[in-house]
């Protein structure tokens, strides 16, 4: 049995490191601090990585190239995904790290208010290959245990934050599937850290450095 798929590489640590920095700097005013941050963060490994455990099946991640056979459980009247504040509540229980890999993850908002204020630093395309390479590895999403399509509720109990790998790498396997421990077997990491929701509603002072559009 083991925790993740594949453990995270020492760039998910350095990527929360220099995300909360280019967050720091934004609500500081330091634009170009932000903008030299948010690229720094930008790290090709991330994106290889996250391919590496949510591409294509393998053998030495996933220990089978078939997804599994099963009946999908029909929806009735159970809701796809928690609504917003559930959400938010599942993440700060979980310290704002994924429950699988105890990877430091950012909340989906950090990803708009960079791209709102630094948009050439903060990418938001819409493939892997477009988008930041570490706000697409590290935002946080909530992840089912049992997953919906086998029958997963909403339940706290049912809910827990993963990073994109752990996330769509397991896509819609059981723990029992991929030989993965139960996550709630391990009390979650509380140690301050905030998902950079520091950021929500973020008006940031007046930028130090005038931006190009700014200047003439
Ligand atoms: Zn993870």
């Amino acid at each position: 049995m083991r925790r993740c798929l594949l453990p995270p590489i020492p760039e998910f640590a350095l990527a929360a490191d220099l995300l909360a920095e280019a967050a720091d700097a934004l609500l500081a005013g330091d634009r170009e601090t932000c903008a030299t941050r948010l690229v720094a963060a930008d790290m090709r490994p991330l994106r290889d990585f996250h391919h590496r455990v949510a591409g294509p099946l393998s053998i030495e991640i996933h220990l089978q190239l078939r997804a599994p056979k099963f009946t999908p459980v029909p929806k009735e009247n159970r809701p796809r995904m928690p609504n917003g504040s559930a959400s938010m509540e599942i993440m700060k229980r979980d310290g704002f790290r994924c429950r699988f890999c105890d990877s430091r993850v950012v909340i989906k908002e950090a990803a708009s208010v960079f791209n709102h204020f630094v948009p050439e630093a903060a990418r938001l395309g819409s493939t892997n290959e477009t988008r930041h390479f570490a706000l697409g590895t590290i935002t946080a999403s909530i992840d089912h245990i049992v997953p919906y399509c086998r029958g997963g509720t909403n339940a706290p109990d049912n809910l827990l934050t993963a990073c994109g790998p752990c996330q769509y790498g397991r896509n819609n396997f059981t723990l029992a599937e991929l030989e993965l421990t139960n996550p709630f077997d391990y009390p979650p990491i509380d140690d301050g850290w905030d998902g950079l929701t520091r950021l929500l509603g973020a008006k940031p002072k007046r930028w130090a450095v005038r931006t190009s559009e700014s200047v003439g």
